[in-house]
């Protein structure tokens, strides 16, 4: 079974939230400055390329990155394909083919071909799931939704759809570069790092299939 790799490689150039931190990963040891190994730092938002977001993010005293269930992070899950949708609305999953039962969906949108710039700006008009659209899903019994840009919800109203969503125990998993991706069934591995209480972390996204 191929492995396909979704995630993001982190660079300084990698497009940040507006306000974030950058990427900023200096090598405070370096084997061509005379050290006799090499170590880099890294400094970054927890919310930096391919990662999730935990409870805490939108929800005050909520849970930490480190307590997601990696049930819910490790399964069957359907990549689907939005074509030219400019959000993802409770109308427009209807039309979706979103099997009852799914768990796991992953939305391949127009977003996509943003990854094929070589440019570090962050778009803002990126398709994203509305606060109706976030109850659907939370509705339908959807645990983990993944998008292909930086936020699951749009740039001028990210409240709530980030509130239903981690409200309701559902993972966000958002920048995953679903480019060469097929839509279809595949098996998902998303291994956040274990940062403890943190409100997201980066992660490490492969589709097996
Ligand atoms: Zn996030």
């Amino acid at each position: 079974m191929p492995i396909h790799d979704i995630t993001l490689t982190i660079t300084p150039s990698l497009p940040v939230w507006p306000g974030d931190p950058p990427v900023n990963l200096p090598q405070p040891a370096r084997m061509d400055r005379g050290d006799v190994y090499n170590l880099t730092r890294i400094d970054i938002s927890a919310h930096t390329g391919t990662h999730l977001d935990a409870p805490a993010h939108f929800i005050a005293g909520g849970a930490g990155v480190e307590t997601l269930d990696l049930n819910v992070l490790i399964g069957p899950s359907l990549v689907v394909d939005t074509g030219d949708a400019d959000a993802l609305t409770a109308d427009v999953l209807a039309s979706l083919p979103i099997p009852a039962g799914t768990q796991r969906v992953l939305f391949k949108t127009r977003s996509s071909e943003l990854w094929n710039r070589s440019e570090d700006v962050f778009v803002e008009d990126f398709v994203a799931v509305t606060g109706d659209g976030a109850q659907w899903l939370v509705d339908r019994g959807v645990r983990l939704v993944g998008v292909d840009y930086l936020s699951v919800a749009p740039f001028d109203d990210p409240v709530p759809c980030h509130r239903i969503l981690l409200a309701a125990g559902v993972i966000p998993v958002e920048g995953l570069d679903l480019r060469v991706i097929a839509p279809g069934e595949y098996q998902l591995i998303c291994l956040p790092i274990k940062i403890g209480g943190s409100d997201g972390a980066p992660c490490r996204a492969v589709l097996i299939g």
